[in-house]
């Protein structure tokens, strides 16, 4: 789990979203210097505490460009889906990536 000092830095950082706002696991990471696994670990605690949903974005990882739209449902993303920018197929199971959406205030 997080250290004390990255506890509280974590804890101020999810104060400051709101509700309906994304939360991506890659700022955590960045913010408070934690792996990526220590960083998913406790956004999926939050999850189960009720304050975040999973979500899904579209990432490309030829152009490292993400697509919008943000999906609410694995299920959702279109299997067919090119990237806007560098016109790559867009694999769902390749492309998407967990984000999290704050939905308590
Ligand atoms: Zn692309």
């Amino acid at each position: 789990m997080l250290s004390e000092n990255n506890l509280a830095k974590f804890i101020e950082l999810i104060q400051s979203y709101n509700k309906g706002e994304w939360v991506y696991p890659g700022v955590l990471i960045r913010k408070l210097g934690i792996s990526q696994s220590q960083a998913y670990k406790v956004l999926d605690a939050l999850k189960r505490l009720g304050l975040l949903e999973v979500n899904y974005e579209l990432y490309c990882h030829e152009c490292g460009q993400f697509k919008g739209p943000i999906f609410e449902t694995f299920g959702g993303i279109p299997d067919e889906l090119d990237c806007e920018y560098c016109g790559e197929r867009l694999d769902p199971l390749d492309n998407s990536i967990v984000i999290y959406k704050m939905i308590s205030d």
